[in-house]
């Protein structure tokens, strides 16, 4: 069957723009459509961790990120009262992460996708995915104001995030679900600096974290259980405020300090997808969603971006069944993330760490590496499956030993 394009992707943000990216740099012929243009902002706060940083350099696309002028960050601290477990997050060839603005950052992948090959459509919605005898040969939808239009492909790829069209049309299976819980708020502050370090403080019930971004702003971003979110919707400021002087050092600055945008925020499941079916894939959250307190959204976006491709252009190419590549590359996700998932539920519970926890936590407080160790694994760096490993905790019990 010939159809017009290779691949049509839905959505063009992180998910999208690198999948349709890389899908043209292999040579195929690529469709990205999003109801959006571009640049424009999107809910969402946008830590970078240092591996992400690392996609984007082996893109070719770090350095136009830096060029932005985006503040590079070198240290993540934790603090849980008791403790404050403050280290190094990236690797000796990316030691940094970044916070840009989502207007400049998807837009930059936007461009990227364009120059690589890929056919872009902003302002085009997405009405109907198109299937004939059980599979998925298009899209039906309309550019703004525009007549309806029928666009066929050998597969599309779903990016359209966590209300995704395409998953919504192919019911793919969905496992390991937890509801939402936390609600998060956001907004950005002058006056702020945060001099490259990414602060987040865990208190009961409340959590809250500031970073720097572009213009001299610093993003802080709060959070609380999900069963409060219907009643503290009446009164964010005050909720946020509230959370915030929990940490008496950093409110006292924050009072100081002048908000530049409006309040944004969102409450968001937890859930696996099925990633693939007859004609159709999932890339991002609309195929592996989970609460932003550990901020790997992005990440996870871009990587599965590159495990999505690479087992597309497989698939295209000739080389290897649709089915066998893209089990292979669901296989990869799944293993990948699954304790990063469970250590991202654990931690959006807000339930005081167990006894046991606890000791660790005064055990790698003793110790710079193991600090280290724990700031890679909440940047993603280095999996929670390998931190808490026995012979990694065997190792931090050494150390703090060793340090008296
Ligand atoms: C409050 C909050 C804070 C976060 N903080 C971080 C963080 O600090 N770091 C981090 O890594 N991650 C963070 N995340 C997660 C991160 O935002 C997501 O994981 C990431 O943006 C997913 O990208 P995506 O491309 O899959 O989806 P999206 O960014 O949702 O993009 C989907 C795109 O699809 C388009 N689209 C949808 N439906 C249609 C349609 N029918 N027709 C046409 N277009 C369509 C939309 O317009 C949109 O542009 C946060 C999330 C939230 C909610």
């Amino acid at each position: 069957m010939s159809t017009a394009y290779d691949v049509i992707v839905v959505g063009a943000r992180c998910a999208g723009s690198p999948t349709a990216m890389l899908l043209a740099r292999q040579g195929f012929r690529v469709l990205l459509v999003d109801r959006a243009t571009f640049p424009s902002d999107t809910v969402s706060t946008h830590v970078v961790q240092p591996l992400a940083a690392a996609a984007l350099a082996r893109w070719g696309l770090l350095e136009r990120l830096v060029a932005t002028g985006c503040p590079p960050i070198d240290t993540y601290s934790h603090d849980f009262g008791p403790f404050t477990l403050s280290g190094a997050p990236g690797t000796a060839e990316s030691p940094f992460a970044y916070s840009p603005r989502r207007t400049i950052l998807d837009k930059l992948l936007v461009d990227a996708a364009v120059e690589a090959g890929a056919e872009l459509r902003e302002s085009f919605v997405v009405e109907e995915i198109v299937s004939e005898d059980g599979r998925v040969v298009g899209i039906r939808g309309r550019s703004k104001g525009g007549e309806p239009v029928v666009e066929r492909a050998t597969v599309v790829v779903g990016a359209d995030g966590r209300s995704s069209r395409v998953a919504e049309a192919v019911q793919p299976e969905k496992y390991h679900e937890r509801p939402p819980l936390l609600a998060s708020y956001y907004s950005y502050w002058s006056g702020l600096p945060m001099h490259g370090r990414f602060d987040t403080w865990i208190r009961p019930q409340r959590g809250f974290a500031a970073v720097d971004t572009h213009d001299g702003l610093t993003l802080v971003i709060a959070g609380w259980p999900y069963s409060e979110f219907e009643a503290n919707k009446q009164d964010v400021e005050g909720n946020f405020r509230r959370a915030i002087e929990l940490e008496p050092s950093f409110a006292e600055r924050f009072h100081g300090a002048k908000r530049e945008a409006k309040f944004a925020g969102a409450a968001v499941p937890n859930y696996f997808r099925k990633p693939y079916g007859p004609g159709w894939a999932l890339v991002g959250d609309a195929g592996y969603l989970k609460d932003p307190i550990t901020a790997q959204g992005i990440f996870d976006a871009w990587t599965d971006a590159e495990r999505c491709t690479t087992a597309l252009g497989a698939h295209l190419s000739g080389a290897r069944p649709f089915d066998d590549a893209m089990t292979d590359s669901q296989r990869a996700r799944d293993e990948s993330v699954l304790s990063m998932y469970e250590f991202t539920c654990q931690l959006a519970s807000f339930e005081p760490p167990p006894p046991e926890m606890q000791q660790l936590f005064g055990a790698i407080h003793c110790s710079q590496a193991s600090m280290d160790g724990f700031a890679q694994m909440a940047a993603g760096t280095i999996s929670p499956a390998r931190f808490f490993s026995p012979e990694s905790i065997g190792e931090i019990m050494a150390a703090a030993q060793a340090a008296g």
